[in-house]
Formats: C-alpha cells, structure tokens, sequence
C-alpha cells in the first residue's frame, strides 16, 4: 500500500511525464492525491503471504462468504421460481450445491493454510481450473455451464470482499476502476476516498449522483484509463472539467491547489446566502429540495437551504444489493428522517431497484434499463412493496411524509399502490393508537409513456416529480451509462424541451403539486427556461442549493416565460443551448 505523504510532496513526480486525459466530469471537485488502482475481478489487493497468525481468520472469512452466497443464492432462486418457473431456478440450485461441494472447500482451505495465500487468489485460482475443464469439454452443455462457475466464483469473491473492502483501500486516495457499481462507492466511500475515475458511465449514471451526493469528485467515461494507471501514481482530477493529470508537474499542481481554493471559497460565500428564502427579481418564491441518497446527508441539510427532502432514494439503503432491508430497519431510518426534518416535508421513493442500480433481478437482463425494474419489480413482488409501505405509513407520525412511486407508466400501477396504501393505513389505524397521517401520493414522470398519459396522471396523485435523467434515457433512447453514446445524452433535445413544457402545463392546469428532481434541475442554463414554463419546485443535490438560489434571483418571471417561449419554437438541441446562453449571458 502506498505511504502517506504529504500529498503536494506525494503528487510531484520527475521521473515520469505529466499526461492529460479527458473524460466526462459527473460530479464536481478537484481532488488532488495518490491513484489507487481497484480491480474488482481480482479482489483487489496485492498477493502478499498472510501472517500464521490470520491464517484462521483467513478461512473463517471464506466460509463465511459462502454462507452469505448461499442466502443470496436462495433468495434469487425464490424470486425466480415465482416469477419464471421451476425450470429457470435449478441453475441457481446447481450453483448451491457447488457452494457445499466438500472437495471443493477443503481444497481451498486447505490451500490457504498451508500457501498461506489470500483466499480470494486461491478461490479465483481452484474455480479457474473447472472453468477451464468445463470450457474446453466438448459437450454443449458444459460449455454453457462455464459462465455459471464464473458467476458463482464472482460472487464468493464479491462477499469476502464486501467484509474486507474497509482495510484493504488506504484512506485519502484517488480510486480508479473500470466500473464501479453504486454499492462500491457506498462502500468505498467510507475510506475517505478523495476521487474517483472509471472508464465506464455518464453525467447520470447512479454512481455519479451518488458521488455528488457525497460530494466526492468524479470524472467518467476515461475509456480504458484504469489499464494505464497504477496505485501510487500522482493524479489530480477535476470533477468539473472532466480533467485528469497524472504524475502532474508542480507548475500544474499550484494552479490546481489555486482552483481548488477558489472553488472551496466559492462554496463558502454562497453558503453564507443559502439559507435565506429563493426568489426571482420579480418577487415570486421558488423552493429547492434536497435529493438524499443517505440519510447522513440530513446534516447538512438546513444549512444548505433546502426546504426539505424532494426525493429519497430509498434504495440505498440496500447496503449490499441483496438484502431487502427489514421493517423495523426501514421504520426506525424514515421515522428518523422525519423527525429530524419537521415540519419539512420528505418524500421518499419507494425502492426504484433494478436497472443499473442495486440489483435484485433474478435473471441476468440483455437490456435491464428496459427490464425489471422500479414499480415492476415491486408489483411483482408484494411482500417487499408491503413491508415499506407499512415501514413508511407508521413512520408518518409528523404528517410530513409523501411516497414517490418510480418508473410510473401506467394507471394501474398509481391505483394499485393506492389501494395498497389505503388498506394498509386502515390496518395501523385499528391496530395501534398511533397518531399517524396517511401519506401524499406522487408518481415520478421519467417514462416517455407517463408523458403521455400525463393529463390522467396529474388528475390521479398529489404530486408528480420529473425524472429528467430516465426520461432523457427512454425518450431519446441513449443508454444513460454508455460512454459510446453519451454525446447524445442531450437535455436541451428539443423533444425533451416540449414534454418538460407539456407535463409542467398539466401540472398546473390540474392543480398538482409538480417538482423536478432530475439532473436537469440542477443546470444553472435549465434553470429560467423551467421557471418559464411555470415550475415553482426544484429537488437537486445539497451541494447546488446555494448556486441555484443565486441564478433564481437574476431573472424575472415575464422574462422566464419569453424564454420558454423561444425555446419550445427551436427544433434543435444545439439551437436550443444557444438561445438559453444568450439570455444567461444578458442576465
Ligand atoms: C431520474 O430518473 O431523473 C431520477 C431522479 O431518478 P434516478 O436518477 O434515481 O433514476
Ligand atoms: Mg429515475
């Protein structure tokens, strides 16, 4: 593991040349340290022999990683008998078996005491040796057989690593990785991680709203970058740019460090104004959320002058993509959040799993952003929608909570939900003296289809939230984790221009309640184009607050709504960006 050092003195490197990569940058910062290489096939950590005296601890850990595989393994095999068949979960039955085969565990315990290895090299090591038999057979069958024993591996490793992660990262460093999943950051996180670079994902996928959550900087979409870069090497990335440098010269240091300073004093003075009410040059209010992904986050929150939580992303709290958290579990992190919050409103989406994010599928998805995910999967699954609606109904014992329901695309599904909710508060009425309000329903509006029916929606729920982040992904149908096709990522499209027009108009010629809570809502250039098309609220990440209730200032709303106007009249997204330049720069 590298040293710590001072990190200006860490980051000076003459032996090799300074190099500039650009990538995407998804969560701003710059952060300045010592390249930390995570490989997560591998288990990440170099091979060196284990003390004698970890040698026990060493193989505790494997068994016990087997046994968390096998929970998960019964889970998804349960889901998949109900939702598929017998036929498709004996795959998952052939996996367990293999997590009890006696051979197999002496074999690697074996190897760890007396080659005093880490376990996760002699695991990868014993399960190669099949895969190899099973791929080089001539039967069909065996062949297809290899990419279970691949998975199955893949998820032991994953399950030590899980409980090793904590001491393996040293603390202050940049991590760069290929691909990180949401629960790898969460995990990484916790090492007081600086940065972080992958060659995959975009300005939305869930990682990088995770990072601008946590406020850790993040640039993505490198390419292949984590191939060329190595633990220890000096690196300074930029969050904003999408910048990095590697083995960076010392003039190019000073005048990151310079940035780094402006920016710290930047976030300073304006948090000096974010706690006083937002209004626009005319006088109209205008009220910003806060998108929680932690409940942690919560500390920050009234400093940071948002009037409560616009959207909890209550599939954090999945810790490791499996567990379905318990209800008392669920009861006790709501009832906190709204304690804590009162009389602030929270709105907490039900669990919006699947997709790129915490998995739960059964099944491996060609295409899982178009698959088993959000309000599907809770559908689908009764007892999971059951236990957190009653997990948040009994929670709402200051009246300030309201349930978002995620990937609404049809009526059904709102209706559905309601009559759920409605049985379920009558459940908690009779049986307990509970003072306790039933919550406001809302859906979010990120399905071009929602869009469309989005007269009968906004007559059918409280409140809607815009998801500009699926909603760009489904209507312009470019993958929002795809690096190849990221330039066509475009919230200025003109198609998706109109529809922030046409579902905000419905909104309010319908009375409800209408919020954003997509990345789009944080753009400093969205920003008077969506107060001209009448919305009032905005649900963005802590750390834009400050900004955004400057920006709102410098406009009036006749101006906003001359703007939308223009705008809704251009036919391209480069046309468009232009037109939103022009009045920021007059303003
Ligand atoms: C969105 O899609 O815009 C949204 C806010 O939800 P998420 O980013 O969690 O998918
Ligand atoms: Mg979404």
């Amino acid at each position: 593991m590298p040293e710590k050092q001072h990190p200006l003195k860490a980051s000076v490197n003459t032996a090799n040349p300074e190099e500039r990569y650009s990538g995407i940058g998804a969560s701003r910062g710059i952060a300045i340290g010592d390249c930390y290489s995570f490989v997560k096939e591998q288990g990440n950590h170099e091979i060196e022999a284990l003390n004698r005296k970890d040698i026990g601890e060493e193989i505790e850990r494997f068994l016990s990683a087997l046994h968390r595989s096998e929970k998960e393994l019964k889970k998804i095999e349960r889901v998949t008998t109900r939702k598929l068949g017998k036929g498709y979960s004996d795959i998952f039955n052939a996996q367990i078996m293999m997590l009890h085969d006696p051979v197999l565990i002496e074999a690697i315990s074996n190897r760890i005491r007396t080659e005093r290895k880490p376990a996760h090299i002699v695991i990868e090591e014993e399960f190669d040796k099949y895969l190899e038999m099973f791929r080089k057979s001539d039967d069909q069958a065996f062949q297809e057989r290899a990419d279970d024993i691949h998975d199955i591996k893949d998820r032991i490793i994953r399950n030590l690593h899980i409980r090793k992660l904590h001491s393996w990262i040293p603390e202050g460093v940049i991590v760069a990785s290929h691909h990180l999943s949401p629960a790898d950051v969460v995990l990484l996180s916790r090492c007081n991680i600086k940065g972080f670079i992958t060659d995959t994902g975009g300005k939305t996928s869930h990682v990088s709203l995770i990072c601008k959550s946590l406020n850790i900087p993040i640039v993505a979409g490198l390419g292949n970058l984590s191939q060329k870069v190595s633990t220890g090497m000096p690196m300074i990335i930029d969050g904003s740019t999408g910048t990095v440098v590697t083995n960076p010269e010392q003039a190019t240091l000073e005048q990151f460090r310079t940035k780094q300073s402006e920016e710290k004093k930047h976030v300073d003075d304006a948090s000096l104004t974010a706690e006083l009410p937002a209004t626009t040059k005319c006088g109209v209010r205008i009220t910003f959320f806060a998108n929680i992904d932690f409940k942690e986050e919560l500390l920050a929150l009234r400093s940071s002058g948002a009037e409560g939580v616009g959207l909890f992303r209550s599939e954090n709290l999945f810790t490791d993509g499996t567990n379905v958290p318990k209800e008392s579990e669920q009861y006790s992190c709501y009832r906190e959040m709204a304690d804590t919050i009162a009389p602030m409103p929270l709105d907490i989406r039900l669990f919006d799993i699947g997709g790129d994010k915490l998995i739960y599928s059964a099944v491996k998805e060609l295409n899982p952003n178009l698959g088993w995910r959000g309000i599907r999967i809770l559908m689908d699954m009764p007892e999971i929608l059951d236990t957190q609606l009653r997990a948040i109904i009994r929670a709402n014992t200051n009246g300030n909570i309201d349930i978002l329901l995620p990937m609404i695309m049809s009526l059904e599904e709102i209706r559905h939900v309601r009559a759920m909710v409605d049985r379920i508060y009558a459940e908690l009425i009779a049986e307990t003296d509970l003072q306790i309000d039933k919550p406001g329903l809302g859906a979010m509006i990120e399905v071009p289809a929602a869009v469309e029916l989005i007269e009968e929606i906004t007559r059918c729920v409280d409140f809607i939230s815009i998801g500009t982040n699926d909603l760009t992904q489904y209507t312009l149908a470019v993958d929002r984790n795809n690096v190849i096709v990221q330039d066509l990522f475009e919230k200025f499209h003109p198609a998706i221009i109109r529809q922030m027009h046409r579902i905000i108009s419905a909104a309010r010629s319908n009375h409800c309640r209408a919020i954003i809570c997509g990345d789009m809502g944080s753009d400093p250039l969205a920003l008077p184009f969506l107060l001209g098309c009448g919305l009032r609220r905005f649900s963005v990440v802590i750390s834009e607050i400050a900004d955004l209730k400057t920006e709102v200032s410098r406009y009036s709303i006749t101006e906003t709504e001359a703007l939308a106007r223009e705008c809704l009249a251009i036919d391209t997204a480069a046309g468009i960006k232009a037109c939103l330049e022009r009045f920021q720069a007059a303003h």
